[in-house]
């Protein structure tokens, strides 16, 4: 069990304020807002003070600040909820506004989408889903929190986290001047079947797997590249080369409806 890289400043809770270790395996994230505007390091001294029986695992100011109060390997005391608490990595949000709709800042937001981004991926939580694997205070408590502002946000925090460890391929159209033709001047060909795509030097080739993802970056002036096996490669030729060079980068999918000039 490991803690986040994105904590900005630690500062550990005062040790009867939550268990050391843990009885349960982590499988979710709980949000919590903290009914007020504060910084990461009040938040911090809150947790600090002797007989407060309460803590979160991490804290966001205003500013978007992130602390660290209590290690995620250590149960924090925040869901009103011992079982809870016990799979619970837990993150107290600090508020822009107070009564209302508990508004947060943007800057506050941001670090919560990349912090549950983080802590999901260290701790193997899969993708977040909102009411499952990213939960709310409420869901174990009779309680407020996480205020409505924040409350309506969690589908938007699952989501944007997710973008964050599980980036969309982006897919890009081309234009070819053929399939296993011979690669004139600014032509942009696909290569595909054989065994390499006999190319002079004079462009730039870039060999897709049978999901037409491209395996690696562009290679430049050296040609006659290898065909994956279910594969292809495309293969352009000065200009067109050029433009494979600029555009298309390791992991980039290819649209597969492409059209021949
Ligand atoms: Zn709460």
């Amino acid at each position: 069990m490991s803690n986040s890289a994105l904590t900005q400043v630690s500062i550990p809770a005062h040790q009867g304020n939550y268990t050391r270790g843990r009885s349960e395996k982590i499988t979710k994230i709980t949000l919590h807002h903290v009914a007020g505007v504060v910084t990461a390091e009040r938040l911090g001294k809150i947790f600090q003070s002797v007989g407060r029986n309460g803590s979160s695992h991490y804290g966001i100011g205003n500013d978007g600040k992130i602390a660290q109060f209590v290690d995620e390997a250590n149960t924090a005391w925040a869901d009103g909820n011992w079982d809870s608490n016990c799979r619970s990595v837990t993150i107290e949000t600090s508020n822009s506004a107070t009564g209302g709709d508990w508004k947060v800042s943007d800057a506050a937001l941001r670090s919560l989408i990349k912090l549950c981004a983080d802590i999901a991926k260290r701790n193997g939580l899969g993708k977040l889903v909102a009411g499952k694997n990213l939960t709310w205070h409420s869901m174990y408590a009779a309680t407020a929190c996480p205020g409505p502002y924040l409350k309506s946000k969690v589908d938007y925090i699952a989501a944007e986290a997710n973008k964050i460890n599980y980036p969309e391929k982006e897919e890009i159209k081309v234009e070819v001047n053929g399939f296993n033709i011979t690669r004139l001047t600014d032509y942009l060909v696909i290569y595909c079947g054989g065994k390499s795509t006999g190319t002079n030097q004079w462009g730039v080739e870039v060999a897709f797997d049978a999901n037409c993802v491209a395996i690696s970056d562009p290679v430049c002036w050296v040609g006659n590249m290898n065909i994956p096996d279910g594969g292809f490669v495309l293969s352009g030729h000065d200009k067109a080369g050029n433009w494979i060079a600029e555009n298309i980068k390791k992991g980039m999918k290819l649209d597969l409806s492409v059209t021949v000039k």
